[in-house]
């Protein structure tokens, strides 16, 4: 096993289409856990494989407590089949080093994949969990799509990717989501705890 050397953002592998896995072969379980002790080595929250140069439909998470045991969750070629309600979701991304910005995501998912034996698998995650938005944010990874993406405010996003030396939002990409952005601000009015909760999650991660 070993870690690999992260992409940054700017490079064109993290904008491509990436593919299906046709077998969950012993090269590819070799890979996911390369990508596992890369995503730990840099204390990520998830992993998806442009971002370690392979254009594949593989991703990984461990959104438990980085002090008790891992708990890693391999997804290979997963399908996001259910999302619903609307998050502020403040990110960064290992592909970014240091920089975080607000986004949009979904409150609620349920996504199928297959684990790393191959057989498949349906997880859910609610009220813009730590889950939820890593499910959302590495599958975009598979996409070619990145979380600046949907950022909700392009200009303090580019002060931030500007303050780290990375390339500014690329205008073209962002995604359009009034809608989302409505449910937002609905969301937020009828669930105050979710926002309080993550206000609190993230003054936990500041300290
Ligand atoms: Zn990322």
């Amino acid at each position: 096993m070993s870690i690999l050397k992260i992409i940054e953002y700017g490079n064109p592998i993290l904008r491509k289409q990436t593919k299906e896995v046709s077998k969950v072969s012993k090269k590819i379980k070799n890979l996911v856990y390369d990508m596992l002790d890369t995503m730990y080595a840099s204390n990520g929250v998830g992993l998806a494989a442009p971002q370690i140069g392979e254009s594949l439909r593989i991703f990984v998470i461990d959104v438990s407590d980085p002090s008790g045991p891992v708990h890693p969750l391999v997804f290979i070629n997963p399908k996001i089949i259910k999302k619903s309600g609307a998050i502020n979701s403040y990110e960064g991304c290992l592909s970014f080093p240091k920089a975080y910005t607000n986004v949009r995501r979904y409150a609620d998912v349920m996504i199928k994949a297959l684990d790393i034996n191959g057989k498949p698998f349906v997880k859910e995650a609610h009220n813009g969990e730590l889950l939820a938005r890593a499910i959302q944010h590495e599958f975009d990874h598979l996409e070619g799509k990145l979380f600046i993406d949907h950022c909700r405010n392009r200009f303090e996003t580019n002060e931030v990717l500007k303050k780290y030396n990375l390339p500014s939002v690329d205008a073209d990409r962002l995604i359009d989501e009034d809608e989302l952005e409505e449910a937002i601000v609905e969301y937020e009015k009828e669930h105050p705890e979710v926002v309080e909760k993550l206000k609190k999650e993230l003054e936990e991660t500041e300290n």
